[in-house]
């Protein structure tokens, strides 16, 4: 690979982030702000957090032990107290440590030996206006002072031209700041009070527009009237339910209940269908669809992938094979001659249901009836996709299925009111994965993938990264490429810039074991169902979201046999294993879908689009439940009085972003 400028290289680490211009990096908040007001040196207990001005005492020296280089020197802080400073493998200090200069010193203090741990240091003293830092999420080689230089200069760009979207009588209510001063003090505040205020502003901001946002689609889903249809019931169903291969779950007939009562309705379904990874939530789907034939209509199924729309596609076939539904599969790769025939048939209404991805709401598609759409996986979508498909229909019902549970309050605080099923129960009972954490080094792992492959069982290896880019980071080449000097033919490979037919492929040679092990990125993810994969390694797990992990788990284990999901990293630092004992110790998708989105910060870079939780830039969907709260409200006020010139820049705003960029990586 080419190597990059230096210019170029941050650019493309900013492109990354999804940073192109000034606005964009404004809006990238701190994650935390470094408190280096100076602490009162006579309270100091073991491993408090210090930071001291003072001056060096004695000449720094530099010892080297094994790979590790110390520096250590006496310090004498203004407060008249003495304190050794060790600082580890930070020999480049040496150059700036001099005995003649006032220094600031962070570090964390240890009684045992009267010492501070050097954590920062700064050459003299920090202004009272500059002793709260912001710190970044950043890419591991880019440095938080030259984004913290971006953004002052971003500011300075945008000067003047900046309008918060909440209306005069909101600003009012709340005696919120301004927008500008929000984004200054949010970067640069000189007390907590400033970044308290600040946040006041942009998280409500943030909560308003996508609180109107969901009331404007709402309503105009209301508006539509449904024409009156022959009411259907599950009775009607019964056949169909009792031709499978398997007995409902309870849950999953409780809901298939709901779901149809709901479709009776005078207004339009708009309905979510959440269940953790492999509780089955695709017969839903087929018996919702059936009872949409049965009064009638079309239905339409899309799901983000070609692989996942022809696994639906094949069971369709499979479950339906008793009836006269006629099913057809619709994809972008779809040649042009059947894709034409495709459209053909479905404005003269010979197809009953169609399958496939994106390409089901194009402009050259018209349904003779859409009388159902039914998107799966739906947080790959944009919220505009999803209504133009349903859009497809005049008086057509929406189900959007998603993997990752969200508790119902929290739910129906985000979304307003959006009905919601839920499938809590598995119908494999026994399925039984185990998850550990373990360095990349560690033996178990190939140990693991040995067994699997004695045992005839189906390994996954996951990477975040699918080319390799100069940082720490795994990609799948490289992982490719490591386990083929292990295990030869046996590997294969998937990831999203793969030509679909090649991904095909290499599902179908997974699925019939030639390659037993498959690297990929988290393209399987989404919905891949292959019975007897009993191993996976997700490397550099701490990459990856927790409700991303715990979906990528729930690719294993799916025949109820012994399984085993390793979460791989580089560091077993506190961070990491915080966050990932989680998953050691949680089945429980709804309690991680919770942490995980606790643990995400504002401007937190990882797992938001796969998560199924719709991504903010400031707000935290569980600290900030009552932000949620008084906007949906207000939402809810200004979308009633909408002609009210004093709301035409929001809700201008609002419409805008429903018509949002697609969702969809590989
Ligand atoms: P998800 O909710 O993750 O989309 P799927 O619909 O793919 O789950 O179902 C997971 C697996 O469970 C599939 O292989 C499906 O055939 C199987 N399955 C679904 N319902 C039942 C059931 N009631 N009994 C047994 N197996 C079932
Ligand atoms: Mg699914």
């Amino acid at each position: 690979m080419e190597k990059l400028s230096k210019s170029k290289r941050i650019n493309y680490l900013l492109g990354q982030m999804g940073i192109f211009t000034p606005y964009d990096v404004v809006n990238h908040l701190p994650r935390r702000y470094e408190d280096l007001n100076y602490t009162k040196e006579r309270d100091l207990k073991n491993k408090d957090r210090v930071v001291t001005i003072g001056k060096i005492v004695s000449l720094p020296r530099l010892v080297r032990a094994r790979n590790i280089q110390i520096i250590t020197f006496e310090f004498l802080t203004n407060q008249k107290n003495y304190f050794k400073v060790v600082a580890y493998n930070r020999q480049y200090l040496m150059k700036t440590l001099s005995m003649d200069d006032e220094f600031t010193i962070v570090g964390s203090f240890s009684k045992k030996n009267n010492e501070i741990n050097l954590i920062n240091i700064y050459k003299g003293s920090i202004p009272p206006s500059e002793r709260l830092k912001a710190v970044y999420t950043l890419p591991s080689d880019y440095q938080n002072y030259l984004f913290s230089n971006l953004v002052r200069k971003s500011l300075d760009d945008i000067k003047g031209k900046v309008f918060s979207n909440i209306p005069y009588k909101y600003l009012n209510k709340y005696r919120l700041i301004d927008k500008e001063k929000a984004l200054n003090w949010a970067h640069f505040p000189s007390n907590y009070e400033e970044i308290h205020q600040s946040h006041r502003h942009l998280k409500y901001e943030e909560a308003l527009l996508f609180s109107i946002k969901n009331q404007l689609i709402r309503d105009s889903n209301k508006t539509l009237g449904k024409i009156k249809k022959e009411p259907i019931g599950i009775d009607l169903c019964e056949n169909f339910i009792n031709s499978l291969p398997f007995k409902l779950t309870e849950d999953q007939y409780k809901v298939s209940e709901e779901i149809i009562e709901d479709m009776n309705q005078s207004s339009l379904m708009y309905r979510l269908l959440q269940g953790d990874v492999g509780t089955g939530k695709t017969i839903v789907s087929f018996i919702a669809l059936y009872a949409n034939y049965l009064r009638g209509d079309q239905g339409a199924l899309m799901a983000p992938t070609d692989a996942l729309a022809r696994q639906h596609f094949e069971n369709a076939k499979k479950y339906f094979k008793d009836t006269k539904i006629k099913i057809a599969l619709l994809l972008g790769s779809t040649p042009q001659s059947e894709k034409r025939r495709i459209y053909d048939d479905l404005n003269e209404g010979y197809i009953d249901i169609v399958i496939g991805t994106h390409a089901l709401f194009t402009k050259s598609v018209n349904y003779s009836s859409l009388g159902l759409a039914i998107i799966d996986e739906q947080h790959r979508f944009g919220v505009n996709q999803r209504i133009t498909l349903a859009g497809k229909g005049e008086h057509c019902d929406l189900l959007m299925m998603s993997a990752t549970p969200i508790p119902r309050s929290l739910a129906l605080t985000i979304y307003g009111d959006l009905e919601i099923s839920t499938l809590y129960t598995f119908p494999n009972k026994h399925r039984d994965v185990k998850t550990s954490i373990v360095k990349t080094t560690d033996d178990i792992i190939f140990e693991r993938v040995n067994e699997a492959l004695e045992n005839n069982k189906r390994v996954y290896v996951i990477a975040p990264l699918i080319d390799y880019r100069e940082d720490e980071r795994y990609s799948v080449e490289q992982l490719y490429a490591r386990y083929v000097l292990e295990y030869g033919k046996k590997v294969g490979l998937l990831h999203g810039k793969m030509k679909n037919e090649d991904k095909l492929l290499a599902l179908e040679k997974f699925a019939n074991g030639e390659t037993p092990i498959l690297v990929s990125t988290q393209v399987i993810e989404v919905g891949i169902d292959v019975k007897n994969a009993n191993t996976m390694i997700i490397y550099d797990a701490n990459n990856f979201g927790l409700a991303s992990l715990h979906q990528l788990r729930g690719r294993v284990g799916r025949d109820g046999s012994k399984s085993y999901c390793l979460l791989a990293v580089e560091n077993l630092d506190e961070e990491n294993k915080e966050k990932l004992a989680i998953l050691e110790e949680s089945e429980d998708g709804f309690k991680i879908a919770e942490q995980d989105m606790k643990l995400r910060g504002p401007g937190d870079l990882t797992g938001f689009r796969q998560s199924g939780i719709p991504s903010f830039s400031f707000l935290n969907i569980i600290d900030d439940f009552r932000i949620f709260e008084v906007a949906r409200d207000d939402a809810k006020e200004i979308v009633k009085d909408k002609d009210n010139p004093s709301y035409k820049w929001v809700i201008n705003k609002a419409e805008k972003s429903i018509v949002s960029k697609p969702l969809i990586k590989g």
